[in-house]
């Protein structure tokens, strides 16, 4: 094998790990892995967003590849303030696995933004071990507007607790896409202050 095609296998493509940030030592078969899955659902979410749902988009796989649940954000089309991707997504998984525990299923949950602070604290409880997602917060804000809430040092409180975050993957890719949802005039939630 040549040199350039065993680095191509060893290595996740550039273009979408050009600024990822971890809360590990960064493990370039994750990023690999999960760029495709993200990848995957930033293409699917303009669907999911000419159907009404929010511009954010969530799936969850156990360790094998297998697809366990996949849901968008559906605030306005929903009528509820917390159905957030994330939220809504291990609602349906632990509905799918019928348990209020994931933790024993070793489940990555990849988003296509970083989760906000209502997100976080639905991630600690339902027993994900490991997070990955694309557009970091205040690039979702600087885009869309949304507010993602505060969140201190939450790389280090979801590694004491043993779950592994991956951020900024695929960023690029995703951050056309809110680009988009903001350009054709959907809605941008949140409540008057
Ligand atoms: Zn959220």
């Amino acid at each position: 094998m040549k040199f350039n095609s065993l680095l191509n296998l060893l290595l996740p493509n550039k273009k979408y790990s050009a600024n990822i940030v971890a809360n590990e030592k960064i493990n370039t078969q994750k990023v690999k892995k999960a760029a495709k899955i993200i990848l995957q659902l930033q293409s699917e979410m303009k669907d999911y967003i000419a159907q009404g749902s929010g511009p954010f988009l969530a799936a969850i796989y156990d360790e094998k590849g297998n697809l366990i649940a996949k849901t968008a954000n559906s605030v306005v089309s929903e009528g509820c303030s917390n159905n957030h991707a994330e939220v809504n997504v291990i609602k349906a998984a632990e509905k799918a696995l019928n348990t209020y525990d994931l933790s024993s299923y070793n489940l990555s949950l990849y988003v296509t933004s970083e989760p906000c602070m209502m997100c976080l604290g639905a991630i600690m409880w339902s027993g994900i071990k490991a997070v990955y997602y694309s557009v970091p917060s205040k690039r979702v804000e600087e885009i869309t507007h949304f507010d993602e809430g505060f969140k201190p040092n939450w790389f280090e409180e979801f590694k004491k607790r043993g779950i592994t975050v991956y951020g900024n993957i695929a960023q690029a890719e995703g951050e056309k896409v809110l680009k988009s949802y903001v350009a054709d005039g959907y809605t941008v939630y949140q409540p008057e202050r």
